[in-house]
């Protein structure tokens, strides 16, 4: 089993209304973002283009929950692990705050809790989905450009989605790590 978010990214107009979501949802301290939206471009469309011809889209950015996480690699207590969901968790009791994690990531998503002494990151919101919930983000999301589920279940929505995406399936630089969160960038450009 491997819970994913998967994020249509022609969908996705940067409202930022995940972002904030997770936050409030998960008691995020200041300076500290579980999800960010990372812009691309804007960018020629056709080497030389300028103005208007260009597009630019949006990546929501947060932990990618990998098969083979290097934060849990290098954990030194077992703080960091994977379970059976698929998702990555962070054991508070167990995190020393070496934040041997948070350089091991390739991705920047890890943050210390400075009051709490421990290291923090996107957890999939692991207490709505054991109430049956979706995860904030995606049941924040303004656009619709996000689904959750067990991308290793064939008959799941984000397996059909993701199927039907083809070549425009998209994953995060694999740096060995195998990230599971998966963006689709079918239309994704915003040309204006
Ligand atoms: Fe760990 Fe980073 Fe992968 Fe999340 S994205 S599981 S924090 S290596
Ligand atoms: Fe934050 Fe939950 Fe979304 Fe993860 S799944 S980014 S914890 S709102």
């Amino acid at each position: 089993m491997q819970n994913v978010i998967v994020t249509e990214c022609n969908k996705c107009v940067s409202c930022f209304a995940c972002s904030i979501a997770c936050k409030v949802e998960n008691n995020v301290p200041l300076n500290n973002h579980w999800t960010r939206i990372l812009r691309v471009g804007p960018y020629p469309i056709e080497e030389g283009d300028t103005f208007p011809n260009v597009e630019m889209y949006f990546l929501p950015i947060k932990c990618q929950h990998c098969r083979n996480p290097h934060c849990c690699t290098v954990c030194p207590t077992g703080a960091s692990h994977k379970t059976e969901d698929g998702t990555v968790q962070v054991d508070k009791e167990k995190c020393i705050g070496c934040q041997f994690c948070v350089m091991a990531c390739p991705y920047n998503v890890r943050h210390l809790n400075e009051e709490e002494g421990v290291v923090e990151k996107c957890t999939m919101c692991e207490q709505r989905i054991a109430a049956g919930e979706l995860p904030e983000c995606v049941a924040s999301c303004t656009g619709n450009a996000m689904h959750f589920g067990d991308i290793d279940d064939p008959s799941s929505e984000v397996s059909q989605i993701v199927s039907e995406a083809g070549d425009d399936v998209y994953y995060l630089p694999n740096e060995g790590n195998d990230p599971a969160n998966v963006f689709i960038l079918h239309k994704m450009k915003w040309r204006f």
